[in-house]
């Protein structure tokens, strides 16, 4: 059975989609078959695994909860239900649903044991989709922005996962907190890390990921880091990460 994380925080521009596409692509790499599921009407998930044309996206898949055929994509071993724009205003026909809390959850039920991980990318809100999301997860990785205010929100964050856990989800753990655009020259980064240490205690990951232009700029040609540069630093730290996520040494 594969295991089913969201990239989440309900913060916006913290890293999600971009720990999501590089991720993903490096379990692809390591030989762990991954499905990709784009919760976001911004697709950036989506684009930046190189997929721009699609009939069928995420809000089908959940209406008729029929996942059987996905879209693979052009890296070995990762597959994707995509997402876009026309899926914006579809929340609320998404709501009228009965027990539409579990409809993402009963839709990747039936494809769980065709993948080893199942990773979800998630909207910078806390709505409709977002708690499909985590209702469908067994695990979350939160990742968080090494700035002034990385704990801001956290809180409502945290409030958020009981709330899921207590009515919908008891199962769900917080897998990992992934500090995000980390500069080791400024004492800045590693006064922010600290504090999240301090927050989260052994629950942050190892591995960190560096502010690396080569990350920012690999989405706009539709290509995972390993694609675009899989040398750089950011290159390199998203490959690292993904060995900590199946428990390989780093
Ligand atoms: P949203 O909440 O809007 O979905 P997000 O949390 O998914 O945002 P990303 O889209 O991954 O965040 O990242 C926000 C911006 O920062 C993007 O332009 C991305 O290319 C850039 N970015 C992400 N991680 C890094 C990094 N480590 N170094 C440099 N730029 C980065
Ligand atoms: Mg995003």
């Amino acid at each position: 059975m594969g295991r089913v994380l969201t990239i989440f925080n309900q913060k916006g521009g913290v890293g999600k989609t971009t720990t999501v596409v590089n991720v993903s692509t490096a379990l692809g790499i390591l030989g762990k078959k991954t499905l990709v599921i784009d919760m976001d009407p911004q697709g950036n998930a989506t684009s930046g695994l190189g997929l721009f044309e699609f009939e069928e996206m995420i809000y089908d898949y959940v209406m008729e909860q029929n996942p059987n055929a996905v879209y693979s994509t052009k890296y070995e071993n990762v597959d994707l239900i995509p997402s876009g724009r026309e899926f914006a205003g579809v929340e609320i026909e998404l709501a009228r649903l009965g027990d539409w809390q579990f409809k993402l959850r009963e839709m990747v039920a039936k494809i769980k044991d065709r993948y080893e991980y199942i990773i979800i990318d998630s909207p910078p809100s806390l709505g409709i989709l977002s708690m499909m999301a985590l209702v469908a997860s067994d695990g979350l990785i939160i990742p968080v922005q090494c700035e002034y205010y990385a704990l801001e929100g956290v809180s409502q964050l945290m409030d958020t996962i009981t709330l899921v856990r207590e009515n919908f989800n008891p199962q769900l753990e917080i897998d990992g907190v992934l500090m995000c655009m980390f500069d080791g020259r400024t004492n800045l980064s590693l006064q922010v890390i600290d504090e999240v240490k301090g927050f989260f205690k052994d629950k942050v990951y190892l591995t960190m990921i560096p502010r690396n232009v080569r990350l920012a700029e690999a989405p706009s040609f539709g290509m995972s880091i390993f694609e675009y540069d899989k040398n750089s630093k950011g290159g390199q730290s998203y490959f690292q990460l993904a060995k900590e996520i199946v428990g390989e040494e780093v």
